[in-house]
């Protein structure tokens, strides 16, 4: 006979009771808390074999720890080693953001577990999700055509986009694929994984900023179209990952109108800099793209986990992507929009939509706006300064918040100069930032992307630069 009594009893620890959940919430409250009143001071970058501390997290008990202990452990073995992507001085890669709103929201969208695939099942959470899809539309330029749907970031994002320019576009195969050496890696693995790993590419060269070059791919499209191959697709970049280099989108957009061929643009990094005044100066072009990726974990400073991919002729996204079956709800004549799940490869998911829809609600628009063109400012600041300082090559005059520069030791290789510089900087651990290689050159990159990173962060940062500099040439002297 089961003992309904006692499994019921045994189980009771996955529902905590009031006085539970507060003491948890108490405990929790007080970890953000000092977690993020440490981020004024605390590295950057933590690394080394000393960092990583183990303790007992291979070890899942029978009976459960004590919170206090299992938040420690979070708190020592998580937060700390590695990189901290929430300091205003983290500025390698990509940054992350993580806006405090957006993890009450995770917390309410946890704590409520909407089902915000389907509308039927959650009409309230779909409509927010389609109303922040519309938001993210608008600020793209787009029509009311478009359609989009939030994933988990830039690369399922491309993933969605490529697939719908194959079936909208390149149904048979065949088609020909043009894009630079600072297109992402993720459209590579997009193709690869819809199954046109093996589409003929293009890589078409760069100019001096390291823009796609309308010239040559013009060329590149005429030589194809010459040899009877069919043009397919464009990858044009919204700001590259390397140097934020924006390609000039408007006459790339005339190309493939005139030539009927698919332009996506990636803007994972750059697209969302379009909300501010400065942005969408540069940005022009970026609505005629057929597709879209946007990525709200980075430019609008979202946790990570929050990607969104916008299709202008939305039909194409949902023939693409739509999908039934029997034991599904049928669908209510709520008019809040299409369910998510019709519009891209999930089903059941996490309803992101609402950590992008609550900071927006709570800080405004302005205040990511303003945040944005204090990020194009400071880059600028940035680049000016180093311009001033000897022996620094600060590169062409960033596009976006990428600043990617050198030093220019007097005598000495140079790549290992820079690779100490670098090395140096990320022991230190104060800043973090990443290097790249263009045309076999190391170059420092900043990436300024933080909604915590302000002037008094890349002064100092500039300081930083010259001290470590000085600091190796007197071990070099030495
Ligand atoms: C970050 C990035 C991607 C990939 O996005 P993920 O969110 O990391 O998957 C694609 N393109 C560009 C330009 C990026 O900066």
């Amino acid at each position: 006979m089961t003992d309904f009594e006692d499994l019921t009893r045994r189980a009771a620890p996955l529902e905590p009771d009031a006085a539970a959940r507060d003491r948890l919430f108490e405990l929790a409250r007080s970890h953000v808390a000092a977690f993020l009143e440490g981020l004024p001071d605390a590295p950057a970058f933590l690394a080394g074999p000393q960092v990583l501390v183990r303790r007992h997290e291979a070890d899942m008990p029978e009976a459960g720890r004590d919170a206090a202990e299992v938040l420690a452990y979070v708190r020592d073995c998580v937060d700390a080693p590695g990189l901290t992507a929430a300091s205003p001085r983290f500025m390698g890669y990509i940054p992350g953001g993580g806006l405090f709103h957006s993890a009450i929201a995770d917390l309410l969208a946890a704590t409520a577990n909407k089902y915000s695939a389907y509308v039927p099942a959650a009409p309230g959470a779909a409509l927010i999700e389609n109303v922040v899809v519309s938001w993210l539309a608008g600020a793209a330029g787009y029509p009311d055509t478009a359609a989009g749907v939030l994933c988990s970031g830039g690369s399922l994002a491309t993933l969605t986009a490529v697939v719908v320019a194959r079936d909208a576009r390149d149904k048979a195969g065949g088609g020909v694929v043009y894009a630079t050496r600072f297109t992402h890696h993720c459209v590579e693995k997009a193709l690869h994984i819809a199954g046109r790993g093996a589409a003929p590419r293009r890589m078409i060269e760069t100019d001096a900023r390291r823009r796609m070059s309308v010239e040559a791919l013009r060329q590149a499209i005429e030589r194809d179209l010459a040899e009877g191959l069919r043009p397919w697709l464009v990858v044009a970049s919204a700001g590259t990952t390397d140097t934020g280099s924006v390609d000039p989108l408007d006459a790339i957009a005339d190309l493939c109108a005139r030539h009927g061929i698919w332009l996506h643009v990636d803007g994972a990094y750059g697209g969302l800099f379009r909300l501010c005044p400065e942005g969408q100066a540069i940005l022009t072009g970026m609505e005629r793209a057929d597709s879209l990726v946007l990525d709200p974990h980075k430019t609008l400073f979202l946790p990570y986990g929050t990607g969104a991919v916008l299709v202008r002729d939305g039909r194409l996204l949902h023939a693409s992507f739509s999908a039934s079956a029997a034991y599904m709800m049928q669908s209510s004549e709520a008019d809040v929009g299409p369910s998510p799940s019709d519009l891209g490869p999930e089903l059941t998911r996490h309803f992101r939509a609402l950590r992008l829809w609550l900071p927006l609600q709570l800080a405004g628009v302005a205040a990511f706006r303003a945040a944005l063109t204090e990020k194009l400012a400071l880059a600028r600041r940035l680049h000016a300064r180093l311009s001033e300082l000897d022996g620094f090559d600060p590169g062409p005059p960033p596009d976006l918040s990428v600043v990617a520069f050198r030093y220019r030791p007097s005598s000495g290789d140079a790549n290992r100069f820079n690779e100490e510089l670098l090395a140096k900087l990320q022991d230190d651990g104060r800043f973090f930032l990443s290097g790249t290689r263009i045309d076999g050159d190391l170059y420092l990159r900043a990436a300024i992307l933080s909604f915590r990173t302000h002037v008094q962060h890349v002064d100092e940062l500039v300081d930083g630069l010259v001290q470590s500099v000085d600091a190796l040439q007197a071990t070099k002297r030495a």
